[in-house]
């Protein structure tokens, strides 16, 4: 294929995408202000630029922490791109944010599409993320055949913003369950009901999640789950934090009445003080801690 495809952000998430986009055969030009980063895409394959404004390509990638990053790339390249340039962003950032910038890049002539995924650095490394995008049809149709290099499962959601909006609504509500499933857990074990018992029971009956028969938080009845790893990540505490400010900042914007997603952010927000790079899961040793419960797997 002929598209020249310009990557800013090659960190845990961004550095194997691009290197799966080399492997596609497209053409990518990337850029990182970390070094290290740019020596590995450089051994990818990838042309590696030195500034952000070097990357304009037919389309252009970012892989961000935060909005104001995308932003501030925004600003630098918005100018300089050939006009129609499709600007896609895969970072998890504020939904207004993302408006923000799809209103920018349109007002000076590009495309836009906000395009988040899920399925972590193991769904990056293998091609399998899930992408969830908003934006127009023509766009995300021609933006198609490079999510279906870097992921399995695309859903076009909606217009500007809606991707980001599927990003944090699927993230507050796994961070809140994953919070109930803690909780439970520590009760059962102060009642005397082991983890393999209450495996076997919630997850048949009502109480059943996704959190709990894929990634159980104790290690035992799940056992590829960070639990059994030590809460080795997986899905950082730091970054599950970010998703649930986010959240709780939408429900806010919109006068919503989310008492859950208000207090998961919260319950996060102070743990990823101690225990930021641990897997957003260790959530459950924090609940045993500050009731002084049983503290081990009992
Ligand atoms: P990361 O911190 O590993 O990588 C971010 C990279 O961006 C870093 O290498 C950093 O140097 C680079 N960067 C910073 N400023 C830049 C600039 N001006 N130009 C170019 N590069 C710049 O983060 P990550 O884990 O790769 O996550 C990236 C995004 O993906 C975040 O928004 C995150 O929320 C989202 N996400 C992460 C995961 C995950 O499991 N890690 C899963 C889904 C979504």
């Amino acid at each position: 294929m002929s598209a020249t495809v310009g990557f800013l952000g090659l960190g845990n998430m961004g550095a194997p995408m691009a290197a799966n986009l080399v492997r596609a055969g497209y053409d990518v030009r990337a850029f990182d202000p970390v070094p290290a980063a740019c020596e590995q895409a450089r051994r990818d394959g990838a042309t590696v630029v030195d500034s952000a404004a070097e990357t304009a390509a037919d389309i252009v990638i970012t892989m961000l922490p935060s909005g104001t990053l995308v932003l501030d790339v925004y600003g630098e390249l918005l100018p300089v791109a050939a006009p129609g340039t499709l600007f896609i962003d895969c970072s998890t950032i504020d939904v207004a944010d993302a408006r923000t910038a799809a209103e920018r890049a349109t007002t000076a002539g590009h495309r836009a599409l906000d395009a988040p995924v899920s399925g972590g650095v193991a769904g990056a490394v293998a091609g399998t993320l899930t992408f969830m995008v908003g934006g127009g049809a023509d766009d995300f149709a021609d933006a198609r055949p490079l999510f279906e290099v870097m992921g399995g499962k695309v859903v076009h959601c909606g217009g500007a913003g809606v991707g980001q909006a599927a990003k944090i609504c699927n993230n507050m509500l796994l961070g809140i369950s994953m919070i109930a499933l803690a909780e439970s857990l520590v009760l059962g074990e102060k009642l005397g009901l082991s983890h393999e018992s209450f495996f076997d029971v919630v997850s048949t009956a009502s109480g059943q999640s996704w959190a709990l028969t894929n990634y159980c938080p104790v290690p035992g009845p799940v056992p590829t789950s960070p639990a059994n790893n030590d809460y080795q990540p997986g899905f950082t505490t730091a970054l599950m934090t970010k998703d649930l400010v986010l959240a709780a900042n939408a429900l806010r914007e919109n006068q919503i009445d989310g008492r859950f997603g208000e207090l998961a952010a919260e319950i996060y927000t102070r743990f990823n003080q101690t225990d930021a790079q641990r897997d957003f899961s260790a959530i459950i040793t924090d609940i045993r801690d500050r009731i002084g419960g049983l503290g081990s797997n009992s």
